[in-house]
């Protein structure tokens, strides 16, 4: 289920949803084109259109506007084009293809990406939509590393916007409202080793968070609310590098993020090195991590307030306990992308993974949001949230600028949906 998320081709469609299964989207049929002249047609044949990634956002980001009886098309059908610059070190990805095929074929070259998230299911024109990222305090988000974006338009044209164009910033955390992304040319580097050892209970009482967070590449810390402490902590650390972690004791026995899942399907531990593909995301490129039963939501606020931060969720922890499955605490570095939740900050992130059950969930979200206002969080893009879109536009200095870049690249509004107006407010 979740390396396929999307049904497969035929006359008589199912109900299209997301791979969490909480979101049905609003079109009674997905395109699947083979072909750039295929894509063109039914960009051509559609007043309105959306571009469906891998499908693992949980909420109505990627959907069409049901009343506009809009197009829903994914590119999964579309020559998996990886073009390896190894002289450049640069990779020109096209728009259908996911993390784990990138990264095997960069290796390959002996390249690497300086980051990934959790998960390599995830596509990358999807990921990079959205801001997503990994975690480390030297780390930038994935769109980071994007240094072209080649558009289909609303009108058929080819565009491509590259770093140091005009509205480049704006036009790789897209939210896909621009236009179909048919390649990202990305920034690699020499391919590197990273070793990952997991630490089990860290009290929250003294929690030296810039100490912890810098402590090692990329730093993850996980609670489930079940008392004042992380219970366990993922450290990834760039070979030869030392690993010092005096804070906390080294786990026993291999361990998954949620409590009591099998760690078979997670990355390996116990500080084996292994090839950077390998170990910067929690989950294994070969194994379904879960079964989808799960919503995600996450917050994204300025650094030297996680300790605070974390006290006031910590005073609400017998509300979160029930609903999560497990919390994690990581640390982005500041970037450029007008529409990244790390635009301009050096940020902590907090992720929550809840239980499937909607209804449970929402009141938490918006108690979460109540906690962490006054830091004034950026909430995931791809993620379930409650936070009015008005509060949200604020909390982006150029998000007047995106939308004129909107307004510039699809005028006709072709690529718009309910979700990106509500939240930029493109058109009211
Ligand atoms: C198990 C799991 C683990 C996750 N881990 C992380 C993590 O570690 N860090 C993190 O930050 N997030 C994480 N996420 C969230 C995930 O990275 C984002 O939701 C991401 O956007 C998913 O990519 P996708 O391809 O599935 O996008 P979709 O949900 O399919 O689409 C997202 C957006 O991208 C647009 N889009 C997709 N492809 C194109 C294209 N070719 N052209 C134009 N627009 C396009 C869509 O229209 C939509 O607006 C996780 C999600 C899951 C389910």
């Amino acid at each position: 289920m979740l390396g396929d998320p999307i049904p497969k081709k035929g006359p008589a469609v199912a109900a299209i949803t997301n791979w969490a299964r909480n979101i049905t989207f609003s079109a009674d049929r997905l395109h699947r084109p083979a072909g750039l002249d295929a894509l063109r047609a039914v960009v051509a044949e559609s007043g309105h259109i959306r571009v469906l990634g891998s499908g693992h956002s949980f909420n109505r980001i990627a959907d069409v506007d049901a009343e506009r009886g809009g197009a829903l098309v994914s590119l999964v059908d579309l020559p998996h084009r990886i073009d390896v610059d190894t002289a450049a070190r640069t990779v020109r990805v096209g728009g259908g293809v996911r993390y784990a095929e990138l990264a095997a074929e960069l290796h390959a070259h002996g390249l690497a990406l300086p980051n990934m998230a959790s998960l390599p299911h995830i596509s990358v024109a999807g990921s990079v939509a959205t801001g997503t990222h990994g975690s480390g305090n030297g780390n930038r988000s994935l769109a980071e590393s994007v240094r072209a974006v080649e558009l289909l338009t609303g009108d058929g044209e080819l565009v491509t916007l590259a770093r140091g164009d005009a509205g480049f910033e704006g036009a790789v955390v897209s939210l896909g409202a621009l236009g179909v992304v048919l390649s990202l040319t990305l920034d690699a580097e020499p391919s590197f080793d990273v070793a990952q050892h997991v630490f089990r209970e860290l009290p929250f009482e003294g929690l030296d968070f810039d100490a912890v967070s810098s402590a090692a590449y990329s730093v993850s810390l996980f609670t489930g609310w079940g008392g004042p402490r992380f219970d366990q902590v993922w450290v990834k650390q760039r070979v030869p590098e030392p690993v010092r972690f005096p804070w906390a004791e080294p786990a026993e026995e291999a361990r998954h993020p949620v409590p009591g899942m099998d760690a078979v399907h997670c990355t390996e531990q116990f500080g084996a090195p292994g090839p950077w593909h390998e170990r910067l995301p929690h989950f294994r490129a070969g194994f379904t991590p879960s079964s989808g039963d799960e919503l995600q939501s996450e917050y994204l606020l300025p650094r030297e307030h996680a300790v605070a931060a974390l006290a006031a969720l910590d005073a609400v922890r017998d509300r979160l306990a029930p609903v999560v499955q497990v919390c994690e605490v990581r640390t982005v570095a500041a970037d450029t992308q007008w529409l990244s939740p790390a635009y301009g900050r050096d940020t902590v992130a907090f992720h929550f993974t809840w239980v499937a059950d909607t209804a449970r969930v929402l009141p938490v979200v918006s108690l979460v949001e109540d906690r962490l206002r006054e830091f004034a969080p950026r909430p995931h893009w791809g993620k379930v949230f409650t936070t009015p879109p008005a509060r949200i536009a604020e909390r982006y200095p150029h998000a007047a600028d995106f939308v004129a870049l909107a307004e510039r690249l699809d005028p006709e509004g072709k690529f718009s949906n309910a979700f990106v107006r509500e939240t930029l407010a493109r058109g009211a």
